[in-house]
């Protein structure tokens, strides 16, 4: 009889999906979406979210890439029930720890029928592979030619056994070539199959180890996994799972196969070499020496929001989302079959937004790294002013090294476009007049009615006045009000700032 999810058959019907990287190098942002649509899903329908550690491929393993996800997926709030470090009644949860499992598993396959050891060496497989591409075809291990080689069906018993004992092995699937394999996934759609277009897969490696399709197929069952949500490069892999599924006699989960996440020209997937050429980063943290979206000044609820809505709608016009509301909202049925065409502007909109909402406190407590730059006599009051005098004009947290020039740094050097349209307008003398404020030591919120008030009878167009000032303070005619910036620094370096340029212009 069909089952599904033996350890938790009793609750068939709540939710349970996982999130299965491997660790060969650091979560790309695609997986990191994958998580996401996971941890979302989970939480809309009152489920939960596992963490499973595909680390079978010892090859391909890289040193602190399940670290790297593992934080990843904090940084981001995506914090999973279950997993390697909380642990869980479905562990363990990386599977180089289940071997014992897979072990289990395949005997029982191997007992039935359904699966077979092979030993044929891989320079005999190579040769085949050569002669089948000598004859332009692809070379397929399956029904048609297994008996040819050397495998527990075209062996007698002792012989396998003496085999056994003798000979590395793998040890494959035995498919059926008349089988009609059916599947569905959710967002596309059903996909039929003959079981004579798929060849006898590996499950069994000759280092005792599963494959992938394999342990995974053997993982989501026996860890009660609902519904399996991933991207779209596993779809080809479907059929397969399903005939793995079908051999030990197990209902499937659900599956959901999610649109790949595009170059900002649309044509191809998004690749780590687009980011570096293109100045965005692909990975949510650094990377060696490579900076993520924390590094760049993401706040990680801005990223899961834009994550979010890279290949999901919630039907309506709304696009900024706080995580509670995603999570009530989130709904399969909106996942769109086609790519998502990945758009940095829009991201860094998104991130402008957040900043927007986020208090000044909350920034310097959570974003320090951001703000350590200013000067440590500063007072929490002045940092946090001139902090409110920037934010409107940020998109990523790591403009405030920039923006924060204008408190910083005197001016270099003046824009000479400005020195130019202020040619003839007797600027020295509004220069003067400010000059002659900061000595007094007027407080800047005074200084734009007092200089209304000396141009009474001058007459020079506030425009003038202005720019003067500004590009005095700043060396171009950019930044937040003015006053507001000789507030902040003070009366002393303005008037350092003024003597500087009157020099300039004299
Ligand atoms: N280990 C696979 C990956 O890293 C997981 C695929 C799946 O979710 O089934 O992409």
């Amino acid at each position: 009889m069909a089952t599904q999810g033996v350890i938790f058959e009793e609750k068939r019907m709540s939710v349970r999906v996982r999130f299965a990287p491997s660790p060969t190098g650091p979560l790309h942002i695609g997986g990191l979406r994958t998580a996401l649509y996971n941890y979302l899903f989970a939480k809309k329908n009152g489920g939960k979210f596992l963490l499973r550690i595909e680390d079978t491929d010892q090859n391909r393993k890289v040193e602190g890439a399940e670290d790297y996800i593992i934080n990843a997926l904090e940084w981001c709030d995506l914090k999973p029930d279950e997993g390697p470090l909380l642990g869980g009644k479905a562990g363990p949860y990386r599977q180089s720890e289940r071997k014992k499992i897979y072990k289990k598993h395949i005997d029982l396959l191997i007992r039935e029928g359904k699966a077979y050891y092979a030993f044929d060496s891989p320079e005999e497989l190579s040769k085949a592979r050569l002669n089948a591409e000598g004859k332009k075809t692809t070379f397929k291990y399956d029904a048609r030619n297994r008996l040819e080689f050397i495998n527990s069906l075209s062996r007698s018993s002792e012989e396998t056994k003496s085999l056994l004992e003798t000979t590395a092995y793998v040890v494959r699937l035995k498919v059926d070539p008349k089988k009609n394999v059916q599947v569905n996934d959710k967002i596309r759609g059903k996909i039929e199959m003959q079981g004579s277009e798929i060849d006898d897969k590996i499950l069994m490696k000759a280092d005792g180890m599963p494959t992938y399709h394999f342990a995974n197929v053997v993982d989501d069952h026996s860890m009660g996994i609902t519904h399996v949500i991933r991207g779209e490069e596993w779809l080809p892999s479907l059929a397969l799972h399903q005939l793995i599924y079908d051999a030990f006699g197990w209902i499937a989960p659900i599956f959901m196969h999610l649109p790949l996440i595009l170059k900002p020209q649309g044509k191809g997937k998004l690749s780590k070499r687009d980011g570096e050429k293109m100045g965005f980063p692909v990975y949510p943290l650094e990377w060696q020496g490579s900076k993520g979206f924390k590094e760049r000044g993401f706040l990680p609820e801005a990223l899961v929001n834009y994550l979010a809505l890279l290949g999901w709608n919630p039907g309506t016009e709304k696009e900024i989302f706080s995580f509670q509301e995603l999570q009530q909202i989130f709904d399969t049925d909106k996942i769109q079959k086609g790519g998502a065409k990945f758009d940095f502007d829009k991201a860094k909109w998104v991130n402008h937004k957040f900043i927007e909402l986020t208090d000044e406190k909350t920034i310097f407590s959570r974003f320090n790294e951001f703000t350590y730059h200013l000067p440590s006599d500063w007072s929490e009051k002045k940092r946090t002013a001139a902090y409110a005098l920037v934010k409107k004009r940020l998109f990523l947290l790591e403009d405030l090294i920039s923006e924060n020039r204008v408190f910083l740094d005197d001016p270099e050097e003046y824009e000479p476009k400005v020195l130019k349209k202020l040619k003839g307008k007797e600027p020295q003398k509004i220069i003067l007049q400010f000059i002659e404020y900061a000595k007094k030591d007027i407080p800047a919120e005074e200084w734009k009615e007092k200089i209304q008030g000396w141009n009474e009878e001058r007459n020079y167009p506030f425009g003038i006045i202005m720019q003067s000032l500004r590009l005095a303070l700043v060396g171009n005619l950019s930044g937040p009000d003015v006053f507001d910036i000789c507030n902040i620094i003070g009366n002393k370096i303005t008037l350092r700032r003024l003597e500087k340029i009157l020099t300039h212009l004299n």
